[in-house]
């Protein structure tokens, strides 16, 4: 039962809200719904899946800050993730859209916080979640071992790493959470991050500069 990806981009961002369900059930989540809904909505037809659920990495409003008019419109499906110590973050996501001119987003109180150690299942996929904070307090990564595959949000990009220049940025923490928790996995593990084209850990670990 292999797990099909899809990613639409969204918000002034260009942030990679990502569709992944399973080819057989057509079951899955929408991952950082960040906005947009209609052109989310689109791909959700598009693929002709079903969601049970919706997913965020972390905290930041082109990930998050549509997570709450889309589970409205799927009829109230759950939102898990990302950790806690995001919360601030979801809190205050109608004044980040303030803040950047985007009027309407909502703040989103997930029905499940993630916590390093634990999973989440989409479709009978599991995925299990790395707490790798540094771009954010709560952003998680999302792991599915069988298909080596990951979801890394703003963690990790091709080339590139998540910024930190914010008054929560933690350098230190997101470097040592990329070496020590994502690259260990494996060279040929590939990731879909928010931002940009996809990768694998073996291609940043050679030659993402950020790493060297
Ligand atoms: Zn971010
Ligand atoms: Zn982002």
């Amino acid at each position: 039962m292999p797990l099909k990806a899809a990613i639409v981009p969204v918000t002034p961002f260009q942030q990679n809200c990502t569709l992944i369900w399973d080819e057989a059930s057509k079951v899955g989540a929408v991952v950082d719904p960040g906005g947009d809904i209609d052109r989310i909505e689109a791909g959700i037809a598009k693929a002709e899946m079903s969601v049970a659920k919706i997913l965020l990495t972390h905290g930041h409003i082109d990930h998050a800050g549509g997570a709450a008019e889309l589970k409205a419109k799927l009829g109230g499906v759950p939102i898990e993730g990302p950790h806690e110590a995001d919360r601030f973050l979801l809190d205050g996501l109608s004044e980040q859209g303030a803040a950047f001119g985007v009027t309407g987003v909502r703040n989103v109180t997930p029905d499940r916080w993630l916590e390093e150690g634990g999973t989440v299942s989409v479709a009978g996929a599991t995925f299990s979640v790395l707490h790798c904070p540094g771009h954010s307090p709560g952003s998680v990564v999302l792991v599915n071992a069988p298909q080596h595959f990951a979801l890394v949000g703003d963690v990790l990009f091709r080339g590139s790493i998540g910024r930190t220049d914010f008054p929560y940025g933690d350098h230190d923490a997101l470097i040592s959470a990329i070496k020590t928790k994502l690259l260990p996995l494996g060279d040929d593990y590939v990731f879909i991050c928010g931002h940009g084209p996809m990768s694998t850990f073996g291609e940043e670990r050679r030659s993402n500069p950020f790493l060297a």
